[in-house]
């Protein structure tokens, strides 16, 4: 049989193509069912493409996982993410989720940052940056001169710690960066990349010179943009918790999810045929297909195994790319106990305090239906880059030392009536220091191997938000490779 696997025009809008028997063919295979592969393969597949997701466990959702447990609403990884780009919006709506969106409680815009063992609220505006018992007279002051501080020098790369306490100051850094990092990346700003992991921040000095200057400047560029600032975007999750976004990717996709299924070996293009052929295991079968193209969004050190054969730099790059393990523990009480009051998203908690948790989301605070009416739900964080170790404690041992920190931290009184765990032993991406490298080399690759593309949250942002809006620039990408393959458009296939 002989035909040509693309039609003549690609729109993300149209279904336009004649497709192949999909048994045997297909234009798109993508590798990892997260946020990342669910939204490229959704993409993917309005604009016409014949798509096949490989996930190798058998929920799809990959950090994604929500669970009900009576009246208390569990995420064991997203809560919630910010948005920052109108492309989120647009794709929620597109799912036809606006409905089940929810927008956090206005409450939620205040958060608590610990500061010698008390909370104390973080400032969101000047003139409660000057009130703030937060940040010392000194520390106020000194962001005066924050302007005049000279760029680093350009071969320079910088880590986080380093940009910060360069710019702004020591108290700035421990009392404002550090707890945010361990809230976004459980990460260590001794070692994340200011260029890579905190991009718009470093682009301030780069662009403007000076952070404040960039602020300012940067907020009428953004509204030309018509992008938001990370600060203001809102927050939002849906009804019955992050997992609707995942759920309705998957239904929308239907069939052409495969769980349970891992990839085993990929073949390049033969002659000219232009298709790789790829075998992949499900319930004890081989099955191998045909595909123009290949979308790994699949965890680095996963992708790295896979592209190794190809290319063991790369493969070398990757796999450096590392992920500490987080435990995220759930306490439901079906009645309100004795406690400081939840009035904010939660808290995070600075290094230099020397606490044994990273922070807590005040869960039924943000978002309603995370707990019956009567009760509370909280979520705390254990572990990351700070103490690794700690994610390794038995379930009744981690949990008492969470109900320890919070009866400190909270006046927390009185026993959950639900405890639930979740180990992340691989969670979040650090954007270290020689990320940009990193990322260069998989520029490479993918220029040097036309029809493999590497995506995923260690490529263009970790939130969710981010992997919607890198999803979609990828599934364009990967378009526009099928619409100008560099490889014969005329395939044999042997059915
Ligand atoms: C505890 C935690 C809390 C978080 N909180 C937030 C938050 O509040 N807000 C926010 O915006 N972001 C948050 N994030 C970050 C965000 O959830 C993730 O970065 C994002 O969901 C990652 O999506 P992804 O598709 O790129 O990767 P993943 O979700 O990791 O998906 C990768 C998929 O690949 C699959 N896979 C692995 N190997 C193979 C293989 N060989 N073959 C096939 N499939 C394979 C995995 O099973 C997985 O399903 C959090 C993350 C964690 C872990």
């Amino acid at each position: 049989m002989r035909f040509s696997p693309f039609g003549e025009t690609f729109s993300l809008n149209k279904t336009i193509l004649i497709m192949p028997d999909p048994q045997i063919t297909k234009d798109a295979v993508i590798i990892g069912g997260g946020i990342s592969g669910l939204a490229t393969a959704y993409r993917l597949q309005k604009a016409g493409l014949a798509v096949l997701l490989l996930e190798k466990s058998a929920k799809i959702g990959g950090a994604i996982r929500s669970e009900k447990v009576g009246e208390f609403l569990i995420d064991y990884g997203p809560n919630s993410t910010l948005d920052t780009s109108p492309k989120i919006g647009d794709f929620i709506k597109e799912l036809g989720l606006t409905d089940r969106r929810v927008n956090a409680n206005a409450e939620a815009s205040r958060r608590y940052i610990l500061k010698n063992g008390e909370l104390v609220p973080l400032p969101m505006n000047p003139p409660q940056f000057l009130k703030s018992g937060l940040f010392s007279f000194r520390a106020k002051l000194r962001l005066l001169k924050e302007p005049f501080v000279q760029p680093a020098p350009e071969n320079k790369e910088e880590t986080i710690a380093e940009f910060v306490e360069r710019r702004l100051g020591r108290e700035f850094l421990d009392y404002a960066i550090n707890p945010f990092i361990a809230g976004v990346y459980a990460g260590d700003p001794d070692r994340l990349s200011v260029r890579s992991a905190v991009a718009k921040i470093y682009a301030l000095e780069k662009n403007y010179g000076s952070l404040i200057k960039g602020a300012v400047k940067g907020a009428r560029e953004r509204k030309k943009r018509a992008d938001t600032d990370k600060t203001k975007a809102q927050l939002f999750s849906f009804k019955d918790g992050m997992h609707e976004l995942s759920d309705a990717l998957a239904s929308a996709l239907g069939n052409n999810i495969q769980t349970q299924s891992v990839l085993e070996e990929i073949n390049p293009p033969s002659n000219s045929n232009g298709l790789y052929s790829v075998t992949y295991a499900n319930a004890g079968k081989k099955i191998t297909v045909q595909t123009k193209s290949l979308i790994f969004t699949s965890p680095a050190f996963v992708t790295a195994e896979y592209l190794r054969p190809f290319d063991q730099l790369l493969a070398k790059k990757l796999s450096e790319i590392f992920y500490p393990p987080v435990a995220v523990v759930f306490l439901g009480f079906e009645h309100k106990v004795p406690c400081r009051p939840l009035d904010g998203f939660g808290f995070l908690v600075p290094k230099v305090e020397s606490r044994k948790i990273l922070g807590t989301i005040w869960s039924s605070t943000i978002f309603p239906n995370r707990a019956p009416n009567s009760g509370m739900a909280l979520t705390t964080f254990v572990g990351g880059m700070r103490q690794p170790e700690l994610t390794n404690l038995e379930d009744a041992e981690l949990t008492d030392v969470v109900l320890q920190e919070l009866k400190s931290l909270m006046a927390l009184e009185g026993k959950p009536d639900i405890v639930r765990i979740k180990r992340w032993q691989k969670a979040i991406p650090q954007y270290e220091l020689g990320h940009q490298e990193r990322m260069d080399a998989v520029e490479r690759f993918e220029s040097a191997n036309p029809g493999i593309f590497v995506s995923g949250n260690f490529r263009n942002g970790i939130s969710v938000g981010d992997c919607i809006v890198q999803s979609e620039a990828m599934a364009e990408k990967v378009l526009d490779f099928c619409k100008h393959p560099q490889v014969s458009e005329n395939v044999n296939v042997v059915s």
